[in-house]
């Protein structure tokens, strides 16, 4: 199970490196797999599956789209491929909180609130509240400068919650993937996926899992507390990897190392452990 932005993918690049799109192919043919990211459906599809597609032939395409699993919406909405539809459809939804605050006066009242760093998502997700930085469109930009104004959104929705509610925190979960900011439903975040993933293939797939679902391999790059991997590689389910490079912050989470013992980050990082899997 993979986070996408920043995991699979270079930091700051939108699309899996080829070699990582082979091995990810290669791998699907042998077990599920699943990503885990803040994007909505629709620009997983763009991004990501498109790419993981092109070119490959049809039985393998077959057995790809039979084994690929999306949790969207940073793990609020899971999907799976329906063969016979011949499209994804949801397997589970976690609802808004609306009894913390109404979705669209929240969205309204941080669009404005963080206009100088970045904006609001109109209508794309589902469940979650979504924000980019101004520097989403701007091709010459630097990683960095995304990075710094993704954290200002993200101090700026603290102040807005805690405004609303002291206890938001009962409610939602507040992620900062670096480029963007994430607010989610506390019971619908990244751990919920992993999960609802090993529930799900317990029972579909009769796969055997333990209490914690350690089989499933979990990697992100956002462990940070306020990260939007920070729950998924927290330990409590899975066996996590840490493909950033920053610190390990808990006794589950391991860093990738190379032959030397040196970090392996983001895409290089999984592609080390898809390869170890398909060894
Ligand atoms: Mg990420």
């Amino acid at each position: 199970m993979f986070d996408f932005d920043d995991t699979v993918t270079e930091k700051g690049q939108y699309e899996p490196p080829l070699r990582l799109r082979n091995a990810l192919v290669e791998l699907s043919q042998k077990m599920p797999l699943g990503f885990c990211t803040g994007r909505q459906w629709e620009s997983f599809e763009r991004h990501g599956l498109a790419e993981l597609l092109k070119g490959i032939d049809s039985e393998r395409k077959k057995t790809f789209l039979e084994n690929l699993f999306l949790f969207a919406e940073n793990g609020a909405i899971g999907y799976e491929f329906d063969a016979e539809a011949r499209k994804f459809g949801e397997f589970y939804r976690v609802e808004w909180p609306k009894e913390l605050v109404d979705r669209e006066y929240l969205q309204k009242t941080l669009s404005e609130a963080i206009k100088d760093y970045g904006q609001v998502y109109d209508n794309a997700h589902r469940v979650v509240v979504v924000m980019r930085t101004n520097l989403h469109d701007v091709v010459d930009r630097k990683v960095e400068d995304v990075y710094d104004l993704s954290e200002k959104i993200y101090e700026v929705c603290l102040k807005i919650l805690r405004k609303i509610s002291a206890d938001f925190e009962e409610f939602v979960h507040v992620g900062n993937s670096g480029i963007g900011v994430i607010i989610g439903p506390k019971d619908g975040d990244k751990d919920e996926a992993i999960r609802r993933f090993g529930e799900y293939l317990g029972k579909k797939r009769n796969i055997k899992f333990d209490d914690g679902f350690r089989n499933i391999l979990v990697a992100g790059d956002s462990p940070q507390p306020g990260g939007n991997d920070y729950y998924f590689l927290s330990g409590k389910y899975g066996t996590p990897f840490n493909v950033s490079d920053g610190d390990v912050y808990n006794g589950f989470l391991k860093p990738v190392l190379g032959a030397k013992g040196e970090r392996l980050v983001h895409s290089k990082g999984s592609l080390y452990l898809v390869k170890k899997l398909l060894k």
